[in-house]
């Protein structure tokens, strides 16, 4: 059965970028019956973030993204915190230690960054592995008694995988086909620290063997340790899960990597939800509270590095799953179009029922404290094709319920002529005597009165409007003047005139 997992260290919002590799993770499972599954990585205390957490899980219910197995949904695999996991990590850094793939190492951070630079005088880079084990201290430059003398002493000490010399590694990628890798350029990578925390490496290998994942799906920015992943599976004896490295998200300009800080500089929101930053206070903007939508949101994300290969672009979640196929993610980085995902809000608004955009609009109206007998369905309705977000329908359908108080200078301008209030005066009468004040029976005896007149269409139209709107904008005039009612339509007439 296929298992996946998203795997966020709790550091801060969840972005964009992590949405991203959840929703791949999840169209990757449910495309194969399997289950997704969240695990969270929280060994590094000192990047800990408080409510981190709280906001990953609530991100992905939001986003229409739910987890089969993870916190507070145990299905035997748990805890899903790696900091509940600690216990675990020890014995099996021990097991490598004792199969000769892992040692102990003690030299001090001064003392690692002076042969740094030593190597960086001679214009080399510092790589700890087979070429200078020997001169460093470590238990495969040490006698036996003395590491032990050591560590019973409490001497800080870390372990570190042995990586191997001399050898090509043939990676496999999903998304990239085969990767060959030079073991030599491989550093010997901690795996344990001495505060007896396991290091990202250590802990993501063990977890995603007892937690039985068969498709690790990730960031690109990954790819650089799957060489050492793969062989710690190998040291293991353990098979490992089948890899695909999904590609950079790149800022809209397509130069450089999207990053957290690019939203709130360039206007637009890069985290799912508004997160508050618990240390500065510092509020970052949120898709949901934008007023996009999770369809729009997942739509937008499927895109960004991976293609259907059609020109379909609108997909439903269930769409989706069923086309989604990890051989078609693309390599390159895929540009982040703020444009595109506000171009699928509109798609998916005009796709909701009124019923359902209207609670939403009267929520807004509400919230201006607007009391409003009228049909908001219907005005919704009328006014949807120009929305999108909720929030525009009020732009669009103001005027509905607040009579202008102002008109359009440069409109009203070119609109009202010496004669237009006359006209309006007998306009005014006409729609006095309209019996059935419906749109299209209001219509019917407008236009019979301008035409026995002959007067001309434009002589009316724009004034009306004008009157109705404060501007000349808006639906057709007599669904306006249907939905206002008579009362109102001439009143708002008769205040023009004046
Ligand atoms: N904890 C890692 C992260 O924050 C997980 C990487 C992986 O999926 O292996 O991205």
């Amino acid at each position: 059965k296929v298992r996946v997992r998203f795997a966020p260290s709790p550091t801060g919002p969840l972005h964009i970028g992590g949405v991203r590799t959840a929703l791949f993770n999840y169209l990757f499972a449910k495309k194969h019956g399997g289950d997704f599954i969240l695990r969270i990585e929280d060994t590094d205390q000192n990047r800990y973030v408080e409510g981190a957490e709280d906001y990953i899980v609530e991100s992905l219910n939001w986003c229409g993204i739910p987890f089969d197995e993870g916190i507070g949904r145990d299905k035997g695999f748990g805890p899903y915190r790696q900091s509940e996991r600690k216990h675990l990590y020890k014995s099996y850094a021990e097991q490598l230690i004792d199969s000769g793939m892992a040692y102990y190492a003690f030299d001090t951070a001064e003392e690692l960054d002076s042969q740094r630079k030593a190597c960086e005088a001679e214009g080399k880079t510092f790589i700890y592995n087979w070429q200078n084990r020997r001169q460093l201290k470590n238990s495969l430059s040490l006698s036996p008694e003395e590491v032990q003398s050591r560590i019973g002493s409490g001497e800080n000490f870390v372990i570190r995988f042995k990586s191997p010399q001399d050898e090509t590694l043939k990676l496999k990628d999903m998304v990239r086909g085969e990767i060959a890798v030079d073991t030599n350029i491989l550093d010997d990578k901690v795996l344990f620290k001495g505060d007896g925390m396991p290091t990202y490496h250590l802990a993501n290998i063990v977890d995603d063997h007892l937690m039985e994942i068969t498709h690790v799906i990730r960031g690109e920015e990954w790819l650089p340790s799957l060489a050492l992943h793969v062989l710690l599976y190998r040291a293991f004896g353990w098979d490992a899960p089948e890899f695909a490295h999904l590609p950079l998200i790149l800022k809209p300009t397509g130069k450089g990597k999207l990053s957290k800080r690019d939203g709130d500089k360039l206007g637009f929101p890069v985290f799912p939800l508004e997160w508050k930053d618990p240390k500065s206070g510092d509020v970052s903007r949120g898709y949901r509270e934008d007023g996009y939508f999770p369809e729009a949101m997942i739509n937008f994300l499927a895109l960004l590095g991976w293609n259907p290969g059609t020109e379909q672009e609108i997909f439903s979640k269930e769409e989706l799953i069923r086309s989604f196929e990890v051989e078609r993610v693309n390599k390159s980085g895929a540009r982040f179009d703020p444009e595109k995902i506000k171009w699928f809000n509109h798609h998916y608004l005009q796709q909701k029922d009124d019923a359902s955009l209207s609670s939403a609009f009267a929520a807004l109206l509400q919230s201006k404290g607007i009391n409003t007998s009228l049909p908001l369905p219907r005005i919704v309705s009328l006014v949807k094709e120009r929305a999108t977000f909720v929030s525009d329908l009020w732009e669009q359908a103001s005027f509905f319920f607040e009579a202008p108080v102002s008109y359009n200078e440069k409109a009203a301008k070119k609109q009202w002529k010496e004669n237009t209030a006359d006209l309006m005066r007998q306009l005014i009468e006409i729609l006095e005597k309209v019996t059935d004040f419906s749109s299209s029976k209001t219509e019917e005896s407008v236009k019979t009165w301008i035409a026995d007149n002959e007067l001309g269409f434009g002589q009316i139209m724009p004034p009306l409007r004008l009157a109705l709107v404060g501007e000349m904008k808006g639906p057709h005039i007599f669904d306006i003047t249907e939905i206002l009612g008579r009362e109102e339509t001439v009143n708002r007439i008769e205040k023009a005139v004046k």
